[in-house]
């Protein structure tokens, strides 16, 4: 018996060295040529399924490590969150999709917005949003094209910079939604306090159409609430045409989800939503 815990500790201690090997190679590399080291982004439409257009694109990340493989996003941005090293991968995601945008908008006239993901770490960063502002102007991409998603981690006092932020980002005419809306604790006061104009469900309820009226009766609700407040709003992780035609028949027409597309390289997301090639 002693053998086998010996064994087991072993074991443990294996698995234990081989999680903390994992977590500094990916800390090393944030620190690192992120273009280099195989992170890139991906684009993914939100359509309005009632006249067939596109309204938004949201912008993803995507670490085809060359040792550790696909690394999941909530993982290597969980580290990038607590080392800090989000406002570096974040910097390099604006610069290489305003690029793109740039292009879309001159050459194509395209007019969708394009959304990015901002973590409580940003969304509290004077100097992120200051420095996010001035790439918009070199780069000269007007602020109507431009959505953020927060999550209703971030704690948000009047008085915070987050708020601040926040404010400071309206004046500009930036859209701001509340991404996950309906799993967060502070749902309701979120959209009572703070300048957002937009909501996008959170997949789980999307999940329990035709599964659980309860969480039916909430999705209906969201979508009534959201109307009556007057934002916009956006359904995501839709995945079958029944979600969509329930969505659909309970007023909510906008559509992010694999029903739609799944998020798309960024040459093949031109080719399709913005010189509409068939793909
Ligand atoms: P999120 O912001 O809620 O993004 C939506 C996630 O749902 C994406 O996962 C997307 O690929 C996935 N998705 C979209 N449609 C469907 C569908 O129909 N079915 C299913 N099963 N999934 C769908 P992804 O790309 O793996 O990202 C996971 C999370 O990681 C994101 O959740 C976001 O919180 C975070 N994330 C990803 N990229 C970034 C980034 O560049 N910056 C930040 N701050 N966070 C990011
Ligand atoms: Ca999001
Ligand atoms: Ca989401
Ligand atoms: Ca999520």
């Amino acid at each position: 018996a002693k053998r086998q815990h010996g064994n087991q500790y072993v074991y443990f201690a294996k698995e234990m060295y081989t999680q903390l090997e994992r977590r500094l190679t990916i800390e090393q590399d944030l620190a690192g040529d992120l273009k280099e080291k195989g992170l890139y982004f991906v684009l993914q439409p939100q359509m309005d399924i009632e006249e067939q257009v596109l309204i938004g694109v949201e912008v993803l990340s995507r670490w085809n490590h060359p040792k550790l493989g696909f690394i999941p996003p909530p993982e290597f941005i969980q580290i990038a969150e607590e080392n800090g090293y989000i406002l570096k991968l974040t910097s390099y995601m604006f610069c290489e999709i305003f690029l793109e945008m740039k292009k879309w908008i001159e050459q194509f006239d395209f007019k969708p917005r394009v959304s990015f993901n901002v973590t409580p770490f940003l969304l509290s960063s004077e100097s992120f949003f200051t420095d996010f502002f001035d790439l918009l102007e070199r780069f000269g991409i007007p602020a109507s094209y431009i959505e953020l998603e927060i999550t209703e981690e971030t704690e948000l006092t009047t008085s915070s910079t987050a708020f601040k932020n926040l404010l400071r980002c309206r004046e500009k005419g930036i859209l701001i939604s509340v991404d996950d809306f309906g799993t967060g604790y502070s749902t309701l006061s979120y959209l009572i306090h703070f300048p957002v104009g937009k909501v996008k469900i959170d997949k789980y309820f999307i999940d329990q159409v035709e599964q659980d009226e309860q969480a039916e009766a909430v999705l209906k609700s969201i979508i009534q609430l959201s109307e009556n407040l007057g934002y916009e709003v956006v359904a995501e992780g839709v995945e079958t045409k029944r979600q969509a035609d329930f969505l659909k028949e309970n007023g909510c027409f906008n559509i992010q989800g694999y029903f739609v597309d799944r998020p798309l390289p960024m040459d093949v997301f031109e080719r399709k939503y913005v010189r509409g090639e068939n793909v």
